[in-house]
């Protein structure tokens, strides 16, 4: 029998200092780690501010995880030390498979109104692909179909919506990521594999994430959240996890809604885990600070 997800829990996203300097606000990391399994980790640098965002992520490493950077307004120029350089524009989505390792930096840069607006989401890699060689893809924002249907606009970027499917492909951990608008007085059903993890990340205006016909039973940080029907409707900057089952529902009073809707296939896999590194023990974590001291950190090109 079909069953509706539930909301598992409710999270604000934090603000954070990162990089050289920052300022973004963290939807979760590794203070939730294993809870968001295969996600690691959520961060949304969106600022009107150039001052928070011009310090960037000047070079770093990153081991056994995918990092995929979603910029709607302003660049993010990145480059590596294989010498891969680019800039991911306004609307395009670069997918990092770090694997085995890649030093890299990311430094965003500020649109013609000073806007840097961007989301970049860890996804793990299972024990079997944590050492693979890295990859990239880069996909441009034309690349990215947008399917329009009942009051609905999804922008797919990975997974399929509509029979339409987004251009990255082959992830094992068969992650869907789309970018969901929704009109208001809007109702929209999504079906999601059993067993998988589903979040929303809402990045404007404000909706209902739950099925209606049961809306207390969710279950919001230990609190009895939802005592009217107002508190019913999230907004900006507000992280919904999802219970287990095959379909979710979200719907829209008198404002339009734009989320980030983000499931996958949990890994299940021990996670040691110390900055941008995450590996299955300590011991590997141990070895790839040993390598980066020695010199010996990149397996690959
Ligand atoms: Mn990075």
């Amino acid at each position: 029998m079909s069953e509706p997800r539930n909301i598992k829990k409710v999270f604000r996203s934090k603000p954070t200092v990162e990089g050289a300097g920052v300022r973004l606000r963290r939807a979760f990391g590794n203070a939730e780690t294993g809870l968001f399994d295969p996600f690691l980790l959520l961060d949304d640098f969106r600022s009107d501010t150039p001052s928070d965002y011009l310090p960037g992520f000047p070079w770093h490493p990153h081991r056994g995880i995918e990092t995929i950077t979603y910029v709607l307004e302003g660049d993010v120029e990145h480059g590596d030390s294989l010498g891969h350089q680019g800039t991911i524009g306004a609307g395009d989505v670069q997918w990092m498979t770090a694997g085995s390792g890649i030093i890299h930096q990311e430094m965003p840069k500020d649109d013609a109104q000073g806007r840097m607006y961007g989301f970049q989401l860890w996804a793990n890699l299972p024990a079997s692909h944590k050492m693979m060689d890295p990859r990239y893809r880069d996909v441009t924002r034309q690349s990215i179909p947008a399917v329009t249907n009942d009051g609905a606009t999804v922008r797919v970027i990975c997974g399929e919506f509509e029979g339409v499917s987004g251009p990255v492909h082959d992830i094992v951990t068969e992650p869907e990521y789309l970018d969901v608008t929704l009109q208001p007085d809007t109702g929209f059903v999504r079906a999601t594999p059993r067993g998988h993890t589903v979040l929303a990340y809402v990045i404007d205006g404000e909706g209902e994430f739950c099925r209606a016909d049961d809306p207390f039973a969710y279950d919001v940080q230990g609190a009895n959240y939802f005592d009217t029907e107002r508190d019913k409707l999230l907004g900006n900057r507000t992280l919904v996890l999802f219970d287990d089952g095959d379909s979710l529902t979200v719907s829209t009073h008198d404002e339009p809604v734009r989320f980030l809707l983000i499931s996958g296939k949990p890994i299940d896999e021990p996670i040691a885990w110390y900055g941008p590194i995450v590996m299955n023990t300590r011991v590997e974590l141990r070895v790839a600070y040993d390598e980066l001291r020695e010199g010996t950190f990149i397996k690959h090109g």
